[in-house]
């Protein structure tokens, strides 16, 4: 029986997505901070031979999809992910799965990236997944300038640096940028920020993404719109977190 597309879409928003010519799904699997362990790995390879057709396919964005899962058996592997501690996702208008370098183990690495990636994993992919945003917003954490990971192609990228004589880390942020059809680098902060600054800019932009967007434009294009001058003003104050119930309740901007 052809499924219909009430049915295709009810499972989209779930991280299910529709393997081309057929009834069957290939479930996307993030990793908190970007790490599988080797049990996860195995209880993976367990689901897809269960329920898909055998296969493990890594997703540019550090996910694990498993394909051929037929309609009926998703909630089945949805009941076999949530006993074995994983999750499916990773699809919509919403913050999508963190992507990091290794620069935790790398030796240019300057700090450790995937433990900021879990923790931002924790604060805003699983914090954040029931707030709709006006589109898809990428994180990429990188380790060092040499942007293996490319944090300036996401919505929202860190990037380490080291500063002559200061121990700790800095931090260059890259707010805006894409690729793709519209391929846009991300526009770095004027300056370099610390490793306490990172989660509420990171906020604050998520948040000013939403006021300022309309439903369906990146927040590349809203920087261009409305100029960068205006989105630094904001994560360089705390004005918008007074405002954060209100933004967070209210309905996305269309565009008239
Ligand atoms: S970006 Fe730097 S720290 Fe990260 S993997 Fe590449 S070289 Fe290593």
């Amino acid at each position: 029986m052809a499924l219909t597309t009430e049915q295709i879409n009810s499972v989209k928003g779930r991280g299910f997505l529709r393997n081309r010519g057929t009834d069957c799904f290939s479930g996307r699997m993030p990793a908190p901070g970007t790490v599988f362990t080797a049990e996860n790995m195995r209880d993976i390879a367990l689901l897809a031979e269960a329920y898909g057709n055998g296969n493990l396919i890594p997703t540019s964005h550090q996910c694990i999809e498993v394909p051929g899962i037929a309609f009926d058996d998703i909630p089945k592997a949805e009941q076999f992910a949530r006993e074995h501690g994983l999750i499916f996702g990773g699809t919509g208008p919403k913050v999508r799965p963190i992507t990091a370098c290794k620069g935790t183990t790398c030796v240019f690495g300057c700090y450790d990236t995937q433990a900021l990636a879990k923790k931002i994993h924790e604060v805003f992919y699983e914090g954040w997944n029931t707030v709709k945003l006006p589109h898809k917003f990428k994180i990429g954490v990188g380790g060092c300038p040499n942007s293996c990971i490319k944090p300036s192609l996401n919505d929202f990228g860190v990037e380490g640096r080291r500063v002559a004589g200061q121990k700790e880390a800095a931090y260059q942020i890259y707010v805006g940028g894409t690729w793709g059809k519209n391929t846009r680098i991300g526009t770095p902060l004027s300056r370099l920020v610390s490793e306490e600054e990172i989660l509420p800019i990171l906020e604050k932009t998520i948040l000013w993404f939403r006021e300022n967007a309309y439903a369906k434009e990146r927040l590349g294009v809203a920087v261009d719109r409305l100029g960068m001058d205006k989105l630094e003003q904001a994560l360089f104050s705390d004005e918008i977190l007074s405002r954060k119930d209100a933004i967070l309740a209210a309905e996305l901007k269309e565009r008239v």
